[in-house]
């Protein structure tokens, strides 16, 4: 099939898909599995649903080599849900939510939290702007701690946690929404790892909760002394297999179709792989710019899936934008919030596209610089 009606995508979320597994659902979207019906025409019970439901969760559980002692929850509400229920499920009132901020998502999780329990900042990212992310040393939990959480990937401000703290006995919990599958990632330091789909995973609609079964059952203990929402409660999700009421099946199943792609495509040591080629391609054209292009993060704190960076004037990235979109480059306009450019690479962006990025900036800064 020829695609060239497709655009290079580099939209920051929802983002781009993988064409295979796009065309995937597209071929079974009239007849799913025999059925005669579509899988959003048929019962989140029915058999051929079941199948989508545990082979999404073992694909899931392989790339990712998660433990056995861990849950994997498909639940909604975005990661902005996670904010909220984070809190809602660890936080007693004998203990304190530990938050390391480093950008703007990192504190809307903080936020939630205090509105639920008591919160504490360790470490906080405004003195740099955003640009930096600490070193492991600087993020210490304290023994009052009912958790630690971070951001692991800031999409807005394009920084990346390249290792991460070691926080003993206190939960480490981190908000991977822009950078899950895309490296590997010691699952085991974590207790719970949560994820909105629409960036690396799939379509939005479905947030994945990774959590560690014994911080289930802490959970369990909290929401029933709080006495908060049977449909908020971990414990619940997690006894019935995420199967409590209609799971978001459409959503699913195709991030079902994108992670049997990624399977396919060498899993994540691959997108890893890819990754860093991707990442180089667009830092060097920003490194040998001369100036002209200026990227946001501290170089030690660079993401390898949003890349952000500014032009010499407001006037020149309107230009530069512009001009993106007459070559098929769309979604390059830095988050509503800070403005500037942004190119997210995730997963499924081509090497291809990065190098055709990478030479437009190169071209369109002799041209204007
Ligand atoms: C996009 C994003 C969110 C918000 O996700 P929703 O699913 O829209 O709630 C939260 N955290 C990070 C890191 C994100 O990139």
């Amino acid at each position: 099939m020829n695609h060239r009606d497709r655009v290079d995508n580099f939209n920051g979320g929802p983002a781009a898909l993988p064409v295979e597994a796009l065309e995937k659902a597209q071929a079974e979207l009239l007849n799913f599995a025999e059925t005669g019906a579509s899988i959003v025409e048929i019962s989140h019970r029915s058999k051929a649903y079941e199948a989508v439901h545990q082979q999404t969760k073992a694909l899931l559980k392989e790339l990712l080599e998660v433990p056995d002692d861990y849950e994997i929850l498909f639940l909604q509400g975005g990661a902005s849900l996670q904010f909220a229920m984070v809190a809602m499920n660890l936080l007693d009132n004998e203990h304190t939510g530990a938050y390391a901020l480093t950008g703007s998502w990192s504190k809307k999780a903080r936020e939630e939290a205090a509105r639920v329990g008591r919160v504490r900042t360790v470490f906080d990212g405004a003195e740099s702007e955003f640009r930096t992310i600490p070193g492991v040393e600087q993020v210490v939990p304290a023994p009052g701690d009912a958790y630690l959480h971070l951001t692991s990937n800031n999409t807005i401000y394009g920084t990346q946690w390249h290792a991460f703290p070691d926080t003993g006995e206190v939960p480490l919990v981190a908000d991977m929404s822009s950078d899950i599958l895309s490296h590997r990632i010691p699952v085991r330091q974590f207790s719970l790892i949560y994820a909105g789909a629409q960036k690396n995973l799939g379509p939005a609609g479905v947030t994945v909760v990774i959590i560690k079964s014994s911080l289930v059952a802490r959970a369990k203990a909290i929401a029933e002394e709080k006495n908060i929402p049977v449909i908020l409660r971990y414990d619940l999700h997690a006894k019935h297999d995420s199967l409590y009421n209609t799971p978001p099946v459409f959503a699913i199943y195709l991030m079902g179709l994108v992670l049997e792609w990624l399977r396919d495509h060498g899993g994540v040591a691959q997108a890893e792989a890819r990754g860093r080629q991707k990442g180089k391609l667009i830092y060097d054209a920003i490194d040998n710019s001369d100036g002209f292009y200026r990227g946001y993060a501290a170089p030690d704190s660079r993401s390898y899936t949003n890349v952000t960076f500014n032009l010499p004037t407001r006037e020149l990235e309107q230009a530069f934008l512009a001009g993106a979109e007459e070559n098929g480059m769309i979604g390059l306009g830095g988050h509503r919030s800070v403005g500037g450019c942004r190119a997210s690479i995730y997963n499924a962006v081509s090497v291809e596209a990065c190098e055709r990025l990478a030479e437009y900036m190169d071209s369109f800064r002799r041209v204007h610089g």
